[in-house]
């Protein structure tokens, strides 16, 4: 596969919908354990709220797709998690642009766009036990896989890897951003439940695109 389609990226939407749903006891026990005990809660709402809408009609492109699910998010999302995954979808929709199709270069530069807007609103950096944690090497990994011209399968599975190998890192980290910061170094020794969503995001990228479930 050499270009994501707007029915590819409306399924990876889906399918993060469903693992969210599956993973919200799991989510909820990670954030009960350094932070307030509603990140599962928190996405299974949004995420829910986002199949929903996209349920009523399909969009023509990529970026009016991701608006849908970004806006959803910010409006129906209390926690930090949803204005931060809001301006994820937001900044990678507007990075792809109004096409039906991309190819995997253009959507590195979207996918990093992302990202940038995540830092420029929660300003944490690499290592401070975020969802960033996980995102920055899923993104690294969709860059250089591009970069290198293998196909949006592979591209896709290493970036699925690498986004599970930063959420796992998060395990001895002392939280420096969000309530978990709260707990200082008795927030090492446990996940960071944003980083777990955000590796389930990248599973559902991976599995949307290889096409399997
Ligand atoms: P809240 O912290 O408001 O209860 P959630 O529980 O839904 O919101 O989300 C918590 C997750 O949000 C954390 O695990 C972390 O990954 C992420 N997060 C919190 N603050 C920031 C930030 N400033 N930058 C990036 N990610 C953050
Ligand atoms: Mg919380």
């Amino acid at each position: 596969m050499a270009q994501l389609q707007t029915a590819t990226v409306q399924d990876w939407i889906t399918r993060f919908g469903a693992a969210v749903a599956e993973n919200r006891e799991w989510l909820t026990e990670l954030d009960s354990a350094i932070g307030d005990a509603d990140h599962g809660a928190n996405m299974a709402r949004g995420m829910s709220a986002v199949v929903e809408k996209l349920g009523t009609g399909a969009s023509e492109n990529i970026d009016e797709l991701l608006k849908v699910v970004g806006m959803t998010l910010v409006s129906s999302v209390g926690g930090a998690s949803g204005p931060l995954y809001g301006t994820f979808f937001l900044r990678v929709g507007a990075g792809v642009g109004a096409v039906s199709e991309v190819d995997g270069p253009t959507f590195a530069t979207a996918l990093r766009a992302g990202l940038d807007g995540i830092v420029a609103r929660g300003k944490a950096e690499l290592g401070d036990k975020t969802m960033l944690d996980a995102l920055a090497p899923a993104v690294e990994a969709w860059e250089a896989g591009t970069s290198e011209g293998a196909d949006l399968v592979e591209v896709a599975r290493a970036a699925a890897a690498a986004a599970t190998a930063g959420r796992d890192a998060t395990l001895p980290l002392i939280a420096r951003k969000g309530r978990a910061s709260y707990l200082g170094e008795r927030s090492a020794g446990h996940l960071d439940p944003g980083a777990a969503s955000t590796a389930l995001l990248f599973d559902a990228l991976s599995t949307a695109i290889s096409g399997t479930s």
